[in-house]
This record gives C-alpha cells, structure tokens and sequence, in this order.
C-alpha cells in the first residue's frame, strides 16, 4: 500500500509535501520519497526509511520550487529496495516526468513482457513503470494526452500524482476508484492526497474527491478535469471503492469516499454487537486499529470499554514489515495486556480484521495470563478469504487462516472462548453502501468477487492456493 501528495504553487512546497507524507506515514513505511520543480528541473530525495528519518533541512533544501509531489511506500508489486521507491523521474521523448502511484496495476506483467519485446529497457521491477513506458511510446502531442492514451491500456488500481516538466501537476484515478486521491486548497495552492488528514495537518481545505476515472491537470491557470479513454476496449465500468480503506487502512480522522472512517468503524462495531452480543465484563479494542469499532461495540452493547491492552508507540504497524520473522517478534513488542483491566473478566475483545491469526493468538494468550477468565473475540470485518490485488498487501490465499478454516477451528487455533465476524451486508450498511450487497464498493478481499479480471501472474497464484 501506498500513499501519494502534491502541492502546486506554494513558496513551500517541498515542505508542506514533507508533513503530508507524515500524515500519510501509515500508508506506507518501507520508502518516503519528494520531487519538486524548480528552473525547468525536477529534484528528486528519496530514502528507505519513515518519512521523519528521510528528509531533514538539508535534504528538503534541495529541493526548491513551488511544486511537490511525494510517496511513502510499502511494496505490494516490486520488491523494497531504492531503486523502486517513488516518486520515479523519468525522461522521455515528451520531456521529464516524475510520477507517485497508490494501488496495483493488474496486468503489469502482460504489458511489460509486451513493452520488452518492443525494446522498453526498464530500470525498477515496480508496475509503475509500465505507464511511463506507454506514455513514451504514446503519439499524442501533449503529456495529458499521452497519459490517457497509456491509461487506457492499463487495468487495476491506480491514484496518481504526476508533476511534468512544464510545471503540471497531474492527479488521475482508475475508472473503478480503488484508492483514496482527494483535492484541496491551501490559500492560492491546490493539493492533492491520499487522504484527507493531511490536509488537516498542512490546514488545506478539502474540495472533493478526484472522481474515479478522472484526470485532474493543475497548472498556474487553475484545474481542468477531463476523463480516463476507456475506448480500448470498450468496458462499461462501475466504481468499486475499496472497502478494506474503511475498515483498516484509512487513518480514522480521514473523509474516505465521502465518509469518516471513523465513524464507519463506530458503525461496524455497532452493528457487529447486535449481530453477535455477549455477555461480558469489559470489552478491549486491539489498539490503535480496533479502538472505533469497540467503542461502537460497547455503546451498542453496554459493556463497558477499557483499554485492556497497550500499544507501544516506538515500534511501528508489525504486519507491514516485509519479514516474517520481524512481524512475529512485533506483536509482542507492540502490544501488551494490563492486568488491573482483565484480571477475572470476561473479557470481548475488538479488532477490525484477522488475517493470518497469528495476531490474535498471541493477544489471547497475552490477555490469559494477564488472568482474563474468558475470551470472545469479535472481528468488525467479514473473514478475509482472498487476496488483494488492487493494491492492499494480504498474504497469498494459503496464509489467509479463513480461506480454510471454519469458524470453530479458527477460534480453537485462536484458544479463544468464541469468535464471532461482522456480516458483509452490516459491514456495507456501516460504510453506506448502496445496496446491502455493497453497490459502489470492492470487497473481493471477502467475497473472492474481483470487479476488474486478474491478469495471469495473479490467476496463476490464486489457482495454486487452491490446491
Ligand atoms: P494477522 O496476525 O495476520 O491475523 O493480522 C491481523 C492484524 O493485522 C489485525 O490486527 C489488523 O488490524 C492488521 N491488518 C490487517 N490487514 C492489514 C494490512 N493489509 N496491513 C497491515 N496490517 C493489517
């Protein structure tokens, strides 16, 4: 997962992109990087590292000019290394071109393999690059045209955030709208985010959301917005916004797809207490992610909350860590039980989602020996069946603990009291979905539904989980 920003026409830019890539930190801890234009050049500071180690005076002093564009990375196509952090810089018959992506390009794989045989050398094993590739070999006179005719060409998800040479800034979103890419003001400068909560922390104001498959072009004139050509071939596309932003990914304080996401999490977590109440004496948010969903499981319930577990924060999210091995150290350096909590109780325990279940496992053994007498585990997402190809990193099927597994021997691998998962129809009703089916949003990530058809590498995993 990533996250992407941009700011047009402000004395500093490069700075203002620096605290939204903050604010944008929990989208992506592998890479931070920031390009901006100044005399007809685009600089470019990138690191492996969270964004506060990455840049300092010094490197955000390189970087002059009144436009910025900046990514924090966590690779989900590519593998993490500098060489694949973003934003890339790229020159062209067209010019300079630096581009920022958030989501996952399905048929990457095809398109490059066609791109090779043309000649194409590429110099990062991310998808990105196709676009750039297309864009070089694209005829249209101008940059904008030429990044439609390569959108057209693309599927899956992408929001971008381009900055040209002559000083454009481009925002772009796949017809279906996977990912977040919202537009705000800043005095006389546009900005562009992932999020909203990063126009909160630069004071910007929202305007709306880039809709999906919409081209934005920001230039000294103003914006002007025009459509993703999907002429070739010609597929009617309905958007499907990724549902995991609101349960998981989004930063509660932000406006996903129009919504808080807070209080669409105090929702699930409602509507997951009249679906599956217990008699308890204390319900406990898995912090920081699980804390809206069990305060609404709480209000709802009447049980009253406590934070009967501790996050530590000095280590960062656990599971994003590439490494398997660091991830299972991390759950019991991030989160520990308080005893003055859980000692004797009954004890539900809230989390948005279960993955693997090895989060759970080690919270449910960390909460009895703290004394808890029993543990029900609610979850305010549906089981996570299938993996995301559009952007969010879930393991491949295999590791997905609900892909094979049935309620019961999920809580006994979990040694919880019981478990219990969120509908899929309250989970839409808690996001505002159309229909109690979720019109207007992907959640193949529940269903094994996926709105856009996987491209072979992705098939070909999909087919050998299942066997
Ligand atoms: P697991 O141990 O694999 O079941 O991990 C579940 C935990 O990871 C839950 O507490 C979630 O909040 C969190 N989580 C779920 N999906 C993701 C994701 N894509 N990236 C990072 N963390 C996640």
């Amino acid at each position: 997962m990533c996250g992407v920003f941009g700011i047009h026409h402000h004395d500093e830019a490069a700075n203002i992109a620096y605290l939204g890539l903050h604010a944008l930190q929990h989208r992506g801890q592998e890479s931070a990087g920031l390009v901006a234009f100044a005399d007809g050049k685009l600089r470019q500071e990138v690191a492996m590292s969270l964004v506060a180690d990455a840049f300092n005076r010094d490197r955000l002093a390189h970087l002059p000019g009144q436009t910025a564009i900046g990514h924090v990375r966590y690779s989900t196509a590519g593998t993490s290394e500098l060489r694949n952090a973003q934003p890339f810089v790229f020159e062209y018959a067209g010019g300079k071109i630096s581009i920022a992506h958030n989501g996952n390009l399905v048929n990457a794989d095809e398109l490059r393999a066609e791109l090779e045989a043309q000649g194409s050398i590429f110099q990062t094993s991310s998808d990105t690059e196709v676009i750039i590739h297309l864009m070089a070999k694209a005829r249209d006179a101008d940059v904008v045209g030429r990044l439609r005719t390569a959108l057209s060409r693309v599927r899956g998800a992408y929001s971008l955030v381009l900055l040209t040479s002559d000083e454009r800034m481009i925002g772009a979103r796949d017809p279906n709208g996977f990912r977040p890419l919202v537009i705000g003001r800043l005095k006389d400068a546009w900005v562009l985010s992932s999020e909203t909560c990063a126009f909160d922390l630069v004071e910007a104001e929202y305007i709306r959301d880039v809709e999906p498959g919409e081209i934005v072009v920001i230039e000294r004139g103003g914006m002007t917005s025009s459509r993703v050509d999907l002429s070739v071939p010609a597929v009617p596309v309905a958007p499907t916004f990724c549902v995991f932003e609101h349960v998981y990914f989004a930063r509660p304080d932000s406006l996903v797809n129009g919504r808080s996401a807070y209080r669409a999490r105090e929702k699930m977590g409602r509507a997951l207490a009249q679906e599956s109440q217990i008699e308890a004496d204390v319900v406990v948010p898995v912090p920081d992610s699980g804390v809206p969903a069990a305060i609404g499981y709480s209000k709802e319930s009447g049980i009253p909350f406590e934070m009967g577990l501790i996050r530590s924060h000095y280590v960062g999210r656990t599971f994003i860590e590439p490494q398997d091995s660091i991830r299972h150290f991390g759950v019991r350096l991030k989160l520990s039980p308080v005893r003055a909590v859980v000692d004797g109780k009954k004890v539900v325990v809230v989390d948005d989602s279960l993955v693997r279940g090895t989060t759970s496992r080690k919270i449910v053994k960390m909460l009895r020996n703290a004394g808890a007498r029993e543990i029900h585990l609610r979850i305010s997402a549906p089981p996570t069946t299938h993996p995301c190809y559009y952007g969010i990193n879930t393991p491949n099927r295999s590791e997905l603990v609900a892909s094979s597994h049935t309620l019961d021997e999920i809580a006994k691998y979990v040694t919880c009291d019981s478990i219990a998962y969120l509908s899929h129809a309250g989970m839409m009703k808690a996001v505002g979905a159309d229909s109690e089916a979720g019109a207007g949003y992907c959640s193949a990530c529940f269903t094994g539904n996926y709105p856009v058809p996987l491209g072979t590498a992705a098939l070909v995993q999909l087919r050998r989980a299942r066997i």
